[in-house]
């Protein structure tokens, strides 16, 4: 079967009805698979995998089961968990991806992204991205107490919701042109990422390269998964009660 896609899931403490579905998921439907692939922002924030709470902890041992099961799992990292690394993948037997990940599925060739380094009209946040992924800056973050950590990017995460609160729309989707530029630097007809909220199947119509382009969703009111029916694309709703 071909592999299973999740992204967005932006689990906390704070919305266990996500984390309940989430590790349903895993014991179960995740298994008709034997390939998960996460796209990014599981978790709402990652502060380090030294920083990781009960919550986090109980999710990465249901993550160690499914690969314990002899399945794999794919863990692309998003802006909110961007921090993720080795630790992580070491305590759950995740296999860590590069921002621009290429894999089979369904027997295509697939780029995987979080989707955030799509949206390049947002210029704010492209420079945001840019200091925090810098190898000292992270470096710097991540020899901090985790308590000041935890007040740091809660007070980072303040700053964004206020500063897209006050964003167009548009310039919070992806970019065409970005979208377009990274089929082609990979010489891809599917690409599959989140991010962005809006889940959809898009598929161009027109001669030339159109490309399927799949938009996960999120883990707000129910669960949402990719999975292929044969070669067929299709979102699937997980309900959280
Ligand atoms: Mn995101």
């Amino acid at each position: 079967m071909a592999p299973q896609f999740v992204s967005d899931l932006h689990l906390d403490p704070g919305r266990p009805a996500a984390t309940a579905c989430f590790l349903r998921f895993l014991a179960g439907p995740a298994r008709d698979g034997d390939q998960l692939f996460i796209l990014g922002d599981l978790f709402e924030a990652w502060l380090g995998d030294d920083a990781a709470d009960d919550h986090a902890t109980a999710v990465m041992a249901a993550l160690r089961d499914y690969a314990a099961s002899g399945r794999t799992v794919g863990f692309l990292r998003g802006n909110r968990d961007f921090l993720v690394g080795p630790g992580f993948a070491a305590a759950t037997g995740a296999t860590l991806l590069a921002d621009e990940a290429l894999a089979t599925v369904a027997g295509r060739r697939a780029l995987l992204m979080h989707g955030d380094t799509l949206c390049t009209d947002d210029a704010a946040y492209q420079r945001y991205r840019a200091v925090v992924h810098r190898p000292a800056v992270r470096r710097a973050f991540l020899a901090l107490p985790a308590a000041l950590r935890r007040q740091l990017a809660r007070s980072l995460r303040s700053r964004s919701q206020a500063a897209n609160a006050s964003k167009p729309a548009a310039i919070m989707d992806v970019s065409p042109a970005a979208v377009d530029a990274a089929m082609d630097r990979h010489g891809v007809g599917l690409l599959i990422h989140g991010h962005t909220h809006r889940p959809a199947i898009h598929r161009p119509a027109g001669a030339g390269n159109p490309g399927t382009r799949v938009v996960l969703g999120a883990w707000h009111e129910a669960g949402s998964v990719l999975r292929f029916a044969g070669t067929e694309p299709e979102l699937v709703a997980l309900p959280f009660a």
